[in-house]
């Protein structure tokens, strides 16, 4: 294949859970985007992620009708990251873009993205200008979160991007040798480097189903990126040991100063009681933020496979 031009494979991987509701619109969106870019052999690739409802049958259905479809099946719930995970290792394209099923994210900027890599983009990522239907909660949240991600991490992750893009078969390639199970996709694409560039656009609403991002699942993904991409957390509990160390010190030298020049004393109990529940308290959190790497460390070692797969469909037939 020639990048610059001519003929290539595209996949598109399609992480779904509990999402009876769109997945005909989905499927028709997605080939309707894909089908026309010129020189794509297009293939779709849906990861059903555990899903409790008629989802897995509607993609059986689907790929029964369409022989573009591949799906992989997992064996229960692994979450969204690792759904990705899985469709990015059995993705073949030369080129693969990754998008909800929920059409939040156009697949009409598909091309855009194509465009960016025939000129030799690696990573073409959608950046959101606006974001329709979503709770004020979440727009603030979300917005703190990149910011704050932005000063903590380790590597540059772009602000307001989600997973939607587009990466190059040698992206691929280097995040299919990285063996960590907290899987923050789009911090260990900023991690791997290689030429990356923004595609503004317009997030649109769920087309239909509810969010499978309840507000738990997402101060987990949060803490994720966090912990996964940073050792700033550890470092607090060093700064705020030498900001009560210094407190201290400053204490006892006022607590000189009075007896020195005054007949006054330093007043009593209530001093001391806030200055021991301060202490307690800050080394609880110390505590809590070295358990949270040591609970990541265990979830390391024990060294399971990223996701189960417990069926693949439409894989070995002759394209
Ligand atoms: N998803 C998944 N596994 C999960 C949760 C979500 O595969 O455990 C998929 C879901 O089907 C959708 C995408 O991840 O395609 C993003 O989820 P959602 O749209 O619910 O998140 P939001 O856009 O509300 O943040
Ligand atoms: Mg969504």
């Amino acid at each position: 294949m020639s990048r610059a031009s001519g003929s290539f494979r595209l996949s598109i991987v399609v992480p779904c859970f509990n999402e009876q509701e769109v997945l005909a619109t989905t499927h028709a969106r997605l080939t309707a985007a894909g089908r026309p870019i010129p020189g794509a052999d297009l293939e779709i690739v849906y990861v059903d992620d555990g899903s409790k409802d008629r989802t897995l049958e509607l993609l059986r259905n689907i790929a029964a009708t369409d022989r573009a479809v591949r799906v992989i099946a997992l064996s229960r719930n692994f979450g969204h990251q690792k759904a990705l995970s899985a469709g990015l290792q059995s993705a073949t394209g030369d080129a693969v873009v990754l998008i909800d099923a929920d059409l939040q994210d156009p697949p009409e900027v598909i091309t855009e993205f194509v465009a960016r890599w025939r000129a030799g983009v690696d990573v073409a990522y959608g950046v959101r200008k606006r974001r329709e239907g979503e709770s004020r909660f979440k727009l603030l949240t979300a917005h703190a979160y990149y910011r704050m991600m932005g000063r903590v991490s380790d590597h540059d992750i772009p602000f307001d991007a989600g997973d939607f893009r587009l990466l190059d078969r040698a992206v691929i390639d280097a995040l299919l040798t990285m063996p960590e199970r907290d899987r923050f996709m789009r911090g260990m694409i900023a991690w791997v480097g290689f030429r990356q560039e923004a595609v503004p656009y317009d997030r649109a609403a769920r087309v239909a189903g509810e969010t499978k991002y309840p507000l738990r699942k997402m101060i987990r993904f949060a803490l994720d990126g966090i912990f996964s991409f940073s050792a700033t957390p550890l470092r607090l509990a060093t700064y705020l040991g030498f900001f009560a160390s210094g407190l201290a010190v400053i204490g006892v030298l006022y607590a000189f100063f009075l007896r020195l020049t005054t007949s006054a004393v330093v007043p009593g109990w209530a001093t001391l009681l806030i200055a021991v529940l301060f202490l307690g308290g800050v080394q609880l959190v110390s505590l809590g933020i070295i358990g949270e790497y040591i609970a990541r460390i265990y979830g390391e070692v024990k060294e399971r496979p990223l996701y189960v797969v417990r069926e693949k469909i439409g894989f070995d037939e002759p394209r």
